[in-house]
């Protein structure tokens, strides 16, 4: 056999299906996974959806010798220790110059931490993000590469074969940055994407539970809302599964799966980040610059146009909230937006997300805030200083004294 051009160690969901996409765009690739079935499973898919250039190995050494130096390696395993464990696995057959490129969705310090580690031993390595699930992966997903330029452009050529490909814009992958770039840009974007489907949920709630709407009738809406502004893959989706009959029993199957949702630290991540951080605007700027949210990923939508202009329009943007067209929008819709909110809570409906986006947007919106008490509460308690409105300093009052 001659040696392949890349290999992919992780054969799960996104694993399986990057690398038959990797296959099937003409790069002969080598495959493994811890659990070898996986190896014989995926090496059988490659067979059977058109004999792809796949080829599978049992084991580590056999595996990274069968690719072409300088070797890259996509690493498609769950975040945390199974990637240090996989590091380790394939680190001792690697050489000089080899690449390890990490797909999952890691905490973008590891990957900073790991490619220190990896350069002292003279190995390049990228924190890629791949987003749009089973079907993404196989057809095409949107990439975030951050970490070792010199690696990305090893493997830039099949990237750019391997991503969403959207017409006027060209495929779904850039060179994100250094370090763990790839990763942050990918964890925002999954924050996003849990915005966007709460959201999504909590105007399901309030059609079904205060609307009485069927699932035929919300099929119906949210086919609707896809056709206008809205157009998104997530509404798009959801629209889908309310046309889905329960194969097991009677009735639709969304009405059956238990109200407990999965999460492996992404959205998390993005909230405990936005809290350390200032407004992470040049971030999301900088990744809908490079427009590789336009195809592929989770959170495709029209909207991001109207976004991306914005930024276009002006580079400083503090807040989406401040653009002309979007404030002229949100005003004018939101007394519906308000209407919405209450209707819910008449009728004990819980709209966390629709009720926070609100809150935020009327202290956004409000000249002066009641952080003031706060802040004298503070200061009468623990001498903690307040600022004054009307001159510059740092003041404390005795007010127990006074009062
Ligand atoms: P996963 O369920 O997150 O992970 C399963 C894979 O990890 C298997 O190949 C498994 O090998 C391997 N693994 C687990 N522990 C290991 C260890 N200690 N040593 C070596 N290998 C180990 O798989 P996934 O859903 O395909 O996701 C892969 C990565 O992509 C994750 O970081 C995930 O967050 C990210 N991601 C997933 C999606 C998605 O839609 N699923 C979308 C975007 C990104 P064995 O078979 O031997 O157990």
């Amino acid at each position: 056999m001659a040696l392949t051009r890349i290999g992919l160690a992780g054969l799960a969901v996104m694993g399986q299906n990057l690398a038959l996409n990797i296959a099937e765009k003409g790069f002969p690739i080598s495959v493994y996974n811890r659990t070898t079935s996986k190896v014989d499973e995926t090496v059988q898919r490659a067979k059977l959806e058109g004999n792809l250039p796949l080829y599978g190995f049992h084991d580590p050494a056999s595996f990274v010798n069968s690719i072409q130096k300088p070797r890259v390696v996509i690493m498609l395993v769950k975040a945390g220790a199974p990637v240090d464990q996989t590091i380790a696995t394939l680190a001792a057959h690697l050489e000089q110059g080899d690449c390890i490129v990490d797909g999952g969705n890691e905490w973008y310090e590891n990957t900073e931490r790991r490619e220190k580690a990896m350069e002292e031993r003279g190995l390049l390595y990228l924190g890629m993000g791949v987003s749009g699930g089973e079907e993404g992966a196989r057809h095409g997903p949107s990439m975030m590469p951050g970490g070792s330029l010199e690696a990305y452009q090893y493997i830039e050529d099949i990237l750019l074969k391997v991503s969403a490909q959207v017409p006027d814009s060209g495929p779904c992958v850039t060179y994100i940055g250094k370090g763990g770039s790839g990763n942050f840009v990918k964890m925002v974007h999954n924050g996003i994407e849990y915005g966007d489907m709460q959201l999504i949920a909590e105007a399901y709630d309030v059609l079904k539970s205060v609307g009485k709407l069927t699932n035929g009738e919300l099929q119906q809406v949210f086919a609707e809302w896809n056709k206008g502004e809205l157009l998104s893959f997530l509404v798009e989706i959801t629209a889908d599964i309310f046309s889905i009959k329960d194969d097991q029993g009677e009735g639709y199957l969304v009405d059956k799966v238990l109200d407990k949702t999965g999460m492996k630290g992404t959205g998390k991540w993005t909230v405990q980040q936005a809290a350390e951080l200032s407004v992470a605007a040049p971030t999301i700027e900088a990744s809908l610059d490079s427009r590789i949210w336009k195809g592929g990923c989770i959170i495709r939508a029209s909207f991001l146009d109207r976004i991306k202009k914005a930024y276009d329009r002006n580079g400083e943007l503090a807040n989406l909230l401040i653009d002309p067209e979007f404030a002229q929008e949100i005003m004018d819709r939101q007394a519906a937006w308000r209407r919405v909110v209450c209707l819910a809570i008449n009728n004990g409906v819980s709209t966390p997300g629709m009720s926070a986006s609100l809150a935020y947007f009327d202290s956004y919106r409000r000249d002066r805030l009641p952080a003031n008490l706060v802040q004298a509460q503070r200061d009468y308690f623990g001498a903690h200083t307040y600022e004054r409105v009307d001159m510059p300093g740092s003041f404390h009052t005795e007010w127990y004294k006074i009062a």
